[in-house]
């Protein structure tokens, strides 16, 4: 089973990667682990080499950190406080051109988080310009996307329509929109448009029914799984830290909502994940 989206390159697991890869590998699952902003992308390329098999690494700069910003993080989560950083296309190619990179990621729009004293405006131009510049490094590479992208308020579809919008401009197809939490409609089109969806442990939250009818609607073989560890932990180890090997929790939650069994979604979205990121 495949954990496509997680961050054990983070200071979150510094005292014990060991034991987080090592509960991972008992519990079969492979992962991608993503970075965020140049240094946690190093680390990523790192980590996929010190621990080699069924562990890769996607590097990207994440649209948060485009400005000097206090990050308040969800409820769950921790914050922190984040600096700006340019995006160095030639730094971030040569990581990207590394054999265990297997994405360039996560980047994309993000509008819940905005810096303060910067015209919003100013914001999202310089967030659509860095995002059109991970799709360019993706197309020179040869390597999928994965995109982050979250509206300003949970019911808002502004950071959707806009990622939209870009995909359109661009035709750029080749993408996972990562912990898609949009309506059916929106999901729709990124559908016709050609992307991947993956799902986090959110889907498992009983206040979720809105995403569980999404994820209903979804064909299994447009999914992919994912934890985002160490956020989004799943139902029933909510609140604390997340890791890869809960992913199972969130294949259980798609093989409920869709009436099949587990080993389906798992085989179908295994299939996917060895396609989309061309792993062999
Ligand atoms: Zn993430």
């Amino acid at each position: 089973m495949f954990d496509t989206h997680c961050h054990i390159n983070f200071n979150h697991y510094k005292n014990d990667a060991d034991e987080v890869v090592a509960r991972a590998r008992d519990a079969n699952v492979q992962m991608i682990v993503v970075g965020a902003q140049y240094s946690t992308s190093k680390r990523a390329v790192e980590v996929a080499h010190l621990y080699g098999e069924g562990v890769w690494a996607a590097v990207g700069l994440h649209p948060t950190h485009l400005f000097d910003m206090r990050y308040e993080g969800d409820s769950e989560d921790e914050g922190y406080d984040t600096r700006k950083e340019e995006f160095d296309y030639s730094a971030y190619k040569s990581l990207a051109k590394d054999e265990k990179t297997v994405a360039i990621g996560e980047m994309g729009v993000d509008y819940f988080h905005m810096p303060e004293g910067v015209d919003s405006v100013d914001v999202k131009l310089k967030q659509r310009e860095l995002f059109i510049r991970g799709i360019n490094l993706a197309q020179e590479v040869g390597k999928p996307l994965i995109v982050h992208t979250r509206p300003s308020t949970r019911e808002a579809r502004d950071a959707y329509d806009d990622t939209l919008s870009v995909l359109y401009d661009t035709g750029f197809a080749n993408c996972v929109m990562h912990s898609f939490s949009g309506s059916k409609e929106l999901a729709r089109a990124f559908l016709n448009h050609g992307c991947m969806l993956s799902f986090t442990g959110v889907v498992t939250f009983k206040n979720a029914k809105d995403l569980q009818e999404v994820a209903k609607y979804v064909p299994l073989d447009r999914i992919m799984l994912e934890t985002d560890a160490p956020y989004l932990t799943p139902d029933p180890y909510r609140g604390q830290r997340n890791e890869p090997a809960h992913v199972r929790y969130v294949a259980n939650k798609i093989a409920e909502l869709k009436g099949i069994s587990t080993e389906e979604v798992i085989k179908i979205t295994d299939k996917n994940a060895k396609a989309f990121f061309n792993l062999r």
